[in-house]
């Protein structure tokens, strides 16, 4: 192993000048001053100049010791980090080689990433690939403007007016007032005896986390050991939630946990690129903002010079689109009606996979040599419920008379085969078309019922309107959609249909998922070399040695959530809560990964309940959330509404600025976690740990802490980590010293436990919990790496499989290998909260909707708007980084040719874009182009923020420094659509709550 460098140990101090020096360094040439300085004007000299003067010499060359390994966190793709410290101080970011996203396969297909055998201390001269957000996160670590110590507010909310305050005093404080709000004596109380089903008075606190990192610790804390429902408010429903929904349906395991009727099997499938020949990118942009973006768009641009071809479908001419083959501007939210004219083009042609759809069963698939089957032979029958509403659901065995308890089990599915039905799992194969009418025993009544099979269900959907219907909704020429399909079907299974948010940030978003997703069904490539992956996943980093969310103690947490989320309406029992139809707000049985947009709105309206307490994390909710800012506003300036707000945020962002508390977070690159590696066909665990800081006041990159290869942290010392700014902490340790001032369970002395409940180790820092994941997954990876040890999961940045491992055969190493829904039983048995109507099981399109399903009419706005993510940011945290910033100073209103000439509209023009929801509108300039269809307007995202130090804030009487060139730009999200039926909330899809980013129609005029 290495040599030891000096020893120069840590010094607060030195720290912390060197800490405002690279800040300083590293800082955008607009003003810049720390927070806690007073306001100064552009205080500090270009980098130009440093590098001029040599106050920034060139670094030194590197050795294995300057190097550690972690994650990115600077987009959700979570790459591997490479980062080089020299004394100290995060010089530059490079990626992991090791890691599956940064390096992959050469331009000759050879592997590139490094085996895992490979020594570290020869690897310090390897690098992986990163981007640009990925390199500039020195300057996420370094931003002068983070804040340094505990905030308290003075004066009214938002008002910029702070005072510091020490650890203990914020910690005891908060306690104190949630103690107050909440009682220990109340807290298992119902919070209304007449509605049990709400629950106690510990769901009236919150965790709402922007983003679900580091989410084991939040839920031992809130679900575990303070037993709130609310305890994982988080960010999905913004983010591409109808995706995650369309996928678990897809794969529902009816004896799954997600809410009473089951749960998904797997949220994601992303196309195995290198192993294609044919792929359709549905409004997915893995050259700029798909995840894992690194990963994706190197092996993408590989894809093609293996001679693959790719398909952009997308209204707007971005990177992926300008790297394609073909580029398909579509309407926007249309999407499924392309796809669903595809498989009216593929089922007339016959273009499907028919042997793959009539397997049956497991078996009967196994004996076809394939890794899944479907329920295309399933029976679906149509039944009418008490209030004379039809709704469509599978029989089962026992309603056909054909369970004997031996093959046929009474609730096994049904199929149709040989003239009668027939047990699924006692055939190979069903008949694929079935319209027949049965005589099923209905709760001791015979009963004819109509019945078909899922495949002529997804027939007479597809076909209930012709291609060219299909065409003319898209904007799409019939060629077109005929081209797109036959090309489609002409790979064998090395062709994939991929989504993001184009086709599901919309009212009909979760069809177009299950429309599009279903091309892959119909030609059978899930699991295939060049099909569909469910991805590899990762190692267990969350039980076997120490059980993460074991608590002795654990309250219990039951009730329902405030956003409804999981929770079936029960429109039969009239009341408060529940009052027919239309329920009062919309519920979300299948909003299994929640609902972030209806937290305020429903605070706000004290439905279900009110909130007495709200801890955010991580969460730029009025920045980011379509429509919100004014009800944030609202709802956050009444503190009989909230009475307490606390952000764990290392600025001062949208939320933090209304917070009773700022308790000043670590920044990425000072943190553990496991947050696992998107969609990859490879299996991997990357650990994300600190690479400036300092453990037991030794500061990482100064000395190699345990005498070995990029200053491994000393394993077995008793340790405390420290982050960068010394009197900040990483969020581990916020919920450790928050629960330890509330006096919960699950911290402490022997307060890790064993998957029996055995104690384990004590849980006092973020250290403690760092090391009991890296035990569990050495543990867990002994099988594929025997006597692999924490220190080697530190050495190379995490547990990844070696390159070449990606196929066996002709199949995917890693399968999903389990049944493909086209038919969704449990939606399809669920009635709507707002219309009462029944979901349909099979994949449509359907036009936009308000949530009682009338059309968005909004006359005298004749454009739609769409967002974007670019390349060089990443959601709503990247103004911070001056130099991406300096990429791009502002962001445009994009408006095509076509329309800027019939509104005499020019780049550079200042214009107004105004919606039906926000007459006012919002400012910013044109940007003329050809590269946007007609009729579409775009407006990226990232930009137009006005706190994150943006504004100026006064801490303890002095105005700290701000940069108002962080404000720049506009944030489209302050103009879009909101529903009819509940105006404080955006529009919505209505069944797993993704809110819409795409359905809003505006009017640009020049200023
Ligand atoms: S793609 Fe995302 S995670 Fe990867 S390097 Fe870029 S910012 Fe970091």
């Amino acid at each position: 192993m290495s040599s030891v460098k000096s020893s120069k140990w840590f010094n607060p101090s030195v720290s912390r000048r060197t800490f405002l020096k690279v800040s300083g360094t590293l800082a955008s040439a607009a003003a810049i001053s720390p927070v806690f300085t007073k306001s100064k004007s552009a205080s500090a000299a270009p980098v130009n100049a440093m590098l001029k003067t040599g106050e920034n010499p060139p670094d030194p060359v590197e050795s294995e010791e300057d190097i550690i390994y972690s994650v990115c966190q600077m987009c959700h793709s979570r790459c591997g980090v490479r980062a080089k410290v020299v004394d100290g101080v995060l010089v530059k970011i490079d990626g992991n080689p090791y890691h599956p996203n940064n390096r992959d396969v050469d331009e000759n297909n050879a592997p590139d990433r490094l085996p895992y055998s490979t020594d570290p201390v020869g690897a310090h001269t390897e690098i992986g690939r990163m981007c640009l957000k990925g390199q500039s996160g020195i300057q996420t670590v370094y931003d002068p403007y983070r804040v340094q110590h505990p905030l308290k507010r003075v004066g009214p909310r938002n008002a910029g007016q702070w005072e510091t305050i020490s650890w203990g005093q914020a910690f005891s404080e908060i306690a104190a007032k949630i103690n107050a709000l909440i009682p220990a004596a109340e807290r298992e109380q119902l919070i209304d005896p007449a509605r049990p089903e709400l629950g106690k008075k510990k769901n009236l606190l919150g965790f709402a986390p922007g983003r679900s990192v580091e989410k084991e610790m939040s839920e031992r804390i809130w679900k575990h050991a303070w037993g709130t429902a609310n305890y994982g408010l988080s960010h999905t429903s913004i983010c591409e939630v109808s995706r995650h929904v369309g996928n678990e349906l897809i794969t529902w395991d009816p004896n799954g946990s997600k809410n009473s009727m089951g749960a998904g099997r797997t949220e994601g499938w992303q196309a195995d690129i290198l192993g294609s020949e044919y792929i359709i990118y549905f409004g997915a942009n893995p050259l700029e903002a798909d995840f894992p973006m690194v990963g994706l768009a190197r092996n993408l641009m590989q894809f093609k010079r293996n001679g693959g071809k790719y398909v952009s479908v997308d209204p707007r001419f971005n990177n992926t689109a300008a790297q394609a083959h073909q580029w398909v501007p579509i309407t926007p939210g249309t999407d499924a009606a392309l796809a669903m004219g595809m498989i009216n083009w593929m089922i007339e042609h016959n273009a499907y996979n028919a042997t793959y759809l009539m397997n049956a069963n497991k078996a009967a698939a196994d004996a076809d040599g394939e890794p899944t089957w479907t329920d295309s032979t399933y029976l679906v029958g149509t039944f009418t419920d008490s209030d004379g509403k039809t709704f469509q659901r599978y029989i089962t065995a026992m309603e056909a008379g054909i369970a004997d308890g031996e093959t046929v089990m009474g609730n096994d599915y049904v199929v149709w085969f040989g003239g009668a039905m027939a047990g699924a799992n006692a055939v190979i194969h069903g008949d694929l078309e079935v319209m027949q009418t049965v005589e099923l025993d209905l709760g001791g009544t015979p009963t004819e019922v109509s019945v078909k099979s899922s495949f002529s269900l997804l027939k007479e959907s597809a076909l209930s309107m012709s291609r060219t219907d299909y065409a003319n909704i898209c904007d799409v020429s019939l060629a077109t959609l005929e081209g797109l399909a036959a090309e489609f079907v002409g790979h064998g299974k090395k062709a994939t249909a991929i989504t993001y948010r184009g086709p599901i940030k919309h009212t009909n978003g979760l069809h177009a998922q299950l429309a599009i997703q279903h091309l892959n069904t119909l030609i059978g490539n899930y699991d295939w070399k060049g099909g569909c992956t469910a991805g590899g996943g990762g190692w267990n980093h969350k039980s076997g040695v120490v059980n993460l969310s074991k608590v002795a103690g654990d309250p219990g947490h039951e009730g329902i959530r405030i956003d409804r989320a999981k929770t079936f309406y029960n429109a039969e029992e009239a009341g408060s809560l529940f009052t027919g139809y239309p329920a009062k707000r919309p519920w979300f049985p299948f909003g299994t990964h929640g609902n972030y947009q209806e937290v305020i709105p429903s605070i706000q309206d004290s439905y279900p309940y009110g909130m007495k307490a709200l801890i955010t994390f991580w969460n730029a909710w009025p920045y980011s959330t379509p429509s919100l800012r004014k009800v944030w506003e609202e709802t956050v300036a009444d503190e009989n509404k909230l009475p307490l707000l606390v952000s764990i945020s290392p600025v001062i962002g949208e939320v933090a600025a209304w917070a009773d508390y700022v308790l000043p977070d670590s920044v990425y690159l000072e943190k553990f976690s496991v947050p696992g590696i998107p969609w990859r066909v490879n299996k991997g665990s990357a650990f994300q740990r600190p690479v400036v800081g300092a453990f037991d006041d030794k500061p990482i990159g100064v000395s190699p802490l345990n005498g070995g290869v990029g200053n491994s942290i000393p394993v077995n010392a008793t340790n405390r980590f420290t982050p960068a700014l010394p009197d900040t902490k990483a969020v581990l340790d916020i919920h450790i010293g928050l629960a330890k001032a509330l006096g919960l369970p699950g911290v402490g002395d022997n307060a890790l436990l064993d998957d029996a409940g055995n104690p384990v180790g004590h849980l006092h820092n973020s250290w403690d919990w760092a090391k009991a994941m890296l035990q569990n997954l050495a543990n867990s990876a002994q099988g594929k790496y025997p006597g692999i040890s924490v220190e080697e999961i530190l050495s190379k940045g995490g547990v990844f499989d070696n390159p070449t491992e990606e196929y066996t055969g002709q199949q995917l190493s890693y399968q999903y290998a389990n049944i493909i829904r086209t038919f969704i039983d449990p939606i399809a048995k669920t009635r709507d909260s707002i219309t009462g109507e029944y979901y349909k099981g099979t994949p449509h399109y359907a036009p936009v909707a308000h949530s009682d399903g009338s059309p968005i009419s909004d006359a005298g706005f004749p454009l739609k708007m769409i967002t974007y993510k670019t390349v060089h940011h990443g959601q709503a945290r990247t103004n911070i980084n001056p130099w991406l910033m300096l990429s791009i100073p502002e962001n445009p209103v994009e408006i095509s040719a076509a329309d800027a000439a019939d509104l005499e509209i020019e780049t550079g023009d200042e214009v107004r874009v105004r919606s039906a929801s926000n007459t006012a509108g919002i400012t910013g300039k044109a940007l003329v182009t050809q590269r946007l269809k007609p009729g579409v307007i775009a407006i990226s995202h990232h930009y137009g923020h006005w706190e994150q130090h943006a504004r100026a804030h006064v801490i303890n009487g002095d105005v700290a420094g701000n940069d108002p060139s962080r404000g720049a730009g506009l944030q489209p999200t302050q103009i879009m659509r909101t529903d009819k039926m509940n105006p404080n909330v955006s529009l919505q899809e209505p069944v797993g709550g993704s809110c819409s980013f795409y359905d809003t129609w505006v009017k640009v005029e020049k200023v």
